[in-house]
């Protein structure tokens, strides 16, 4: 038997990264995977799994989109990167990152409950990153701070509906080679005068010499997906090799 035969999943943000990687995953251990995005374009590229456009700042999209995926499995992984510190923040940067990296997960939790809890099972894994609440990263204020209220969203919701067949966790990557990251790469590069400079500083904070690949995450989403994790809720799952762990 597959991992995930039977059960219904929703991805956002599924078009590149760890989105894509992770609904590949999915669909790879029998889930019926519907993978969305904003970008269409990107969606187009993908097979063996459904894909719609699916906005994660719109409400409409968000009913629309979790009405049609009927999920028993939500991977919220939209979410997106400010760089700079507290006095380069703009209220409209932070205002941006709350919708998308909290808000948006609101919205889709908010359209996928109902009917998880009336099957009375429901697994939610929310997009954290390592730089939130468990480690502090340079120049990254609004990032850090919006992926930590994520770790307190879960936890609340893990809360509430634990005793009624949901669980709710939240991943927590360190760095993550993904097309976003490559373009944090050469603008970081650009700043320094060369690439090899600005992947040398990705690199040496995380013990392991090395970034993730999108598929490593993937590997956890599809654990906490499946019925293998279900003694696990309300927790943020650290995977940054070694990062945040010595
Ligand atoms: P990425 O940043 O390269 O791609 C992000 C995807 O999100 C794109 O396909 C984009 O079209 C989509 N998107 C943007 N706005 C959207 C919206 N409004 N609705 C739906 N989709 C939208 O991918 P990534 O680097 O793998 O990041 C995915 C998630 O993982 C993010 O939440 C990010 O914060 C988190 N994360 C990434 C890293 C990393 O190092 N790459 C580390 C920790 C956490």
């Amino acid at each position: 038997k597959q991992r995930l035969e039977g059960k219904r999943v929703l991805v956002t943000a599924a078009g590149q990264g760890i989105g894509r990687a992770s609904a590949l995953a999915m669909a790879a251990e029998g889930a019926q995977v519907f993978a969305t995005d904003v970008n269409a374009e990107a969606l187009a590229t993908l097979t063996g799994v459904e894909t719609f456009a699916l906005d994660a700042l719109s409400d409409d999209s968000v009913t629309e989109g979790v009405a049609r995926a009927n999920p028993d499995v939500l991977f919220n992984c939209a979410g997106f990167v400010h760089h700079g510190s507290i006095l380069d923040a703009t209220d409209d940067e932070l205002d941006f990152a709350l919708d998308l990296n909290v808000r948006s997960m609101l919205r889709t939790i908010r359209a996928a409950l109902p009917a998880m809890l009336e099957r009375g099972t429901g697994s939610i894994i929310n997009m954290s990153s390592a730089c939130s609440n468990v480690i502090g990263a340079p120049n990254r204020f609004i990032y850090g701070t919006t992926k930590a209220a994520v770790i307190g969203l879960t936890k609340s919701v893990a809360v509430d509906y634990m005793s009624q067949g949901i669980r709710c966790n939240c991943i927590c990557p360190g760095t993550v080679d993904s097309p976003s990251w490559q373009d944090r790469v050469d603008q970081l590069g650009k700043e320094l005068g060369s690439k090899e400079a600005a992947l040398k500083q990705f690199v040496e904070r995380q013990p392991m010499g090395r970034v993730a690949t999108a598929e490593e995450i993937a590997a956890l989403v599809v654990y906490l997906a499946s019925d293998e994790s279900a003694f696990t809720t309300g927790h943020p799952h650290i995977i940054d090799g070694g990062w945040s762990g010595q």
